[in-house]
């Protein structure tokens, strides 16, 4: 395969080489469009491989305390280029490595299957994010409890580099914080490279990147569940669908993660949280100042503009969620429209992503105060999607897949690459029944 190795030539405390371990029962899903993207022929071609495979170091804070981490169950087969354009294409679920520490390297099919529905809806509302390749089925069972098949994600990303990742430089000295973040830099934010002040403009970037990217997480109802730093992508994509969801009745105080037993990660926590490990980005960055002092004052100045990138960003999109195409982001008025609306969805208890659509469809028994504007419809109908991949149907699918039935998980895997379409089953869009728990299914 030709796969590139760029990030072997960081030093080697940010990975340790070694092999994906799998035997390979069969592939469950597979993903043409982004096959043909990649200009891939056969996964069996990205299967042979490489020895120079290799899995990430990086540290996190976990539920707000730092740990030691590294990919404990992920192997990077390599760097793809497309078009200028480099992409990692990894495993997950796919054998211990030197960061296991006491897991068993593997990942439960349900798990892994979840993953692939949720990223590529993700990709498919427009939304910065890992993709998925393909899920391969394994011919082992794991332990979780009870026995379990395990499954395999082969997954895309623009990058792996996380904030634990920097966070983990930062422990390590100087030089190795300068030489990761120059490499974020040239991979992510090449055109600060020769910039003067290149670190606090990379500090910049990220800030607004992930600003951005909750802000869109919140447009559309999505709680990530587990927020951790080492969940937090450089780039600014989403990453890592574990006990994931989306808001049904619109609450915004709700979570579903069974392991978040606090709420940490909770809807309405999320741009919080986010703003809370970009301060720990900022803290990984000091050394790379002349004095300490001057670092704080530089970044922390970087970290208060979060608040501003975030509420811009937020208000501009459900200023189109509500079909205001010259909506004025920054003006109370404007924002009030936006504020007084939601707060008549959670009052009447409505479904967030049915109300939106059904706005944008003349459907809703009530309207935003539109004031002296028009609403666009469409423009409501380009961005309010018409489902997401709820609890109920998703669940579904999953489980019958477990007993070797890919129907309905195919149905679903056609229907997520075409969100804003309104003839998709009635299930799709109908409400889950039940209040419901999500485990990450590690
Ligand atoms: P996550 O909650 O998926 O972000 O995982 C947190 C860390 O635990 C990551 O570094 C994973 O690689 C590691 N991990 C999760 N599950 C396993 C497993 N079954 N075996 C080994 N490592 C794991
Ligand atoms: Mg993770
Ligand atoms: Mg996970």
């Amino acid at each position: 395969m030709n796969f590139e190795y760029t990030y072997l030539d960081l030093p080697d405390v940010f990975y340790s080489v070694n092999q994906p371990d799998l035997k390979v029962k069969k592939i469950d899903l597979l993903n043409h469009s982004l096959m043909r993207k990649l200009n891939l022929d056969k996964v069996e071609d990205i299967l042979t491989f490489d020895e120079n495979t290799f899995s990430q170091s990086y540290m996190g804070h976990q539920f707000g305390s730092p740990v030691i981490l590294g990919d404990g169950r992920a192997h990077i087969l390599g760097e793809r280029v497309v078009d200028g354009e480099r992409f990692d294409i990894a495993l997950k679920g796919s054998g211990t490595t030197k960061y296991s520490r006491n897991g068993d390297g593997r990942a439960p099919l349900e798990a892994v299957l979840k993953e692939y529905i949720y990223s590529e809806f993700m990709y498919n509302i427009h939304i910065p994010t890992s993709r998925s390749l393909a899920i391969l089925e394994l011919e082992d069972s794991i332990e979780r409890g009870t026995e379990k098949k395990s499954g395999v994600i082969i997954r895309v990303a623009s990058s792996h580099i996380r904030v634990g990742t920097i966070q983990l430089a930062a422990l390590k000295g100087k030089d190795e914080l300068q030489k990761i973040v120059d490499y974020a830099i040239e991979r992510h934010y090449p055109y600060l490279t020769n910039h003067e002040e290149k670190y606090e403009m990379f500090f910049d970037m990220v800030v607004r990147k992930e600003a951005e990217l909750v802000a869109k997480w919140q447009s559309v109802g999505f709680i990530h569940g587990v927020m951790n730093t080492d969940n937090v992508l450089i780039s600014g994509d989403t990453i890592d669908f574990g006990p994931c969801a989306f808001l049904e009745t619109y609450d915004p105080n709700q979570w579903f993660s069974e392991i978040d037993v606090n709420g940490r990660y909770r809807f309405n926590n999320q741009p919080s949280i986010m703003h809370w490990n970009l301060g720990k980005l900022g803290e990984s960055l000091v050394q790379l100042f002349d004095t300490e002092d001057e670092a704080v004052e530089v970044l922390q100045k970087i970290l208060d503009r979060f608040g501003t990138y975030y509420l811009n960003h937020w208000f501009m999109l459900m200023g189109e969620k509500i079909g205001i195409n010259d909506f004025d982001y920054t003006n109370d008025d404007d924002r009030g429209i936006v504020l007084d609306f939601l707060k008549q969805i959670e009052d009447k208890k409505l479904d967030y992503t049915n109300t939106f659509r059904q706005l944008a469809l003349k459907k809703l028994d009530f309207t935003p105060d539109y004031g002296d504007y028009t609403p666009d419809y469409e423009l409501m109908k380009s961005v309010n999607p018409s489902f997401v991949p709820r609890y109920h149907s998703v669940n579904a699918a999953i489980e019958l897949a477990l007993e070797g039935d890919y129907s309905k998980m195919h149905e679903l895997e056609k229907f997520i690459t075409k969100p804003f379409n309104d003839r998709v089953p009635e299930y799709l869009k109908q409400p889950t029944d039940h209040n419901f728990n999500t485990t990450c299914g590690t």
